[in-house]
């Protein structure tokens, strides 16, 4: 497969630093700038990056404003943008996502969340990647064949079944809705009641309850899901 190229744009040093070494220590090309005026200069210079980590909080054009601002241009648009931010406020999310960023991550995150989650935001933007196995608790996804394996075992799982494991392998430990497990996993188009949420995940845990992994998908009362290895 041809390298990637991510677009770093973070002011603070020492995580761009960090991230640069995650990225790179992952066979990825990367390109970090500072500020979002650099970042601007730095897409008019060199190739297309792939994707764009791009810092919510920056001196001068914001993150949030420079992600709004490629959205809207014909030649950017379609350049996937990770937002990363310290705040985890749900409305910052709703905010990022609304201008038309393709994720979020709030920090700190772990490099392997990180790695996961450019895989998925590329994924979903169809560029093509080599095989890849996502692997959590003996349970291995591997996306290319569409397959499931348990301890070894390949198992019988719908396409949608898949979809849903697949997002919760590359988010665990985060609450989601059945809204937003809707919106996620099913399409923002897709008018879907919420209770089928609830269809799929019961199909699910049945059919990783027979290798005693039920209890990775979590039910938070009042609020939806989470799929996390801590109890
Ligand atoms: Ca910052």
């Amino acid at each position: 497969m041809t390298q990637l190229n991510i677009l770093v744009v973070e002011d603070e040093d020492a995580i761009r630093d960090m991230l640069v070494m995650v990225l790179e220590q992952s066979g990825i090309n990367v390109i970090d700038v500072p500020t979002a005026e650099a970042a601007q200069l730095s897409l008019a210079d060199n190739a297309m990056p792939d994707l764009i980590l791009l810092d919510w909080m920056l001196p001068g054009i914001s993150g949030v404003e420079l992600a709004r601002r490629l959205k809207q241009d014909d030649l950017f648009k379609e350049l996937p943008i990770i937002l990363l931010t310290a705040r985890g406020e749900e409305e910052d999310k709703v905010r990022g996502l609304e201008i038309g960023a393709d994720d979020y991550m709030t920090k700190p995150f772990s490099p392997k969340e990180l790695v996961a989650r450019i895989k998925a935001v590329l994924r979903r933007s169809g560029k093509k990647l080599e095989d890849e196995l996502l692997n959590v608790s003996d349970i291995t996804l591997d996306i290319g064949k569409h397959r499931l394996t348990i301890a070894g075992k390949s198992l019988d799982v719908s396409p949608t079944e898949f979809k849903l494991m697949y997002f919760f392998m590359t988010h665990q430990d985060n609450v989601y809705s059945r809204t937003q497990l809707l919106d996620q996993v099913w399409g923002r188009s897709a008018y879907i009641e919420e209770r089928t949420v609830d269809v799929h995940i019961r199909r699910l845990r049945k059919i990783l309850k027979a290798y005693g992994k039920d209890e990775l998908i979590q039910t938070v009362r009042g609020f939806g899901y989470r799929f996390s290895v801590i109890d």
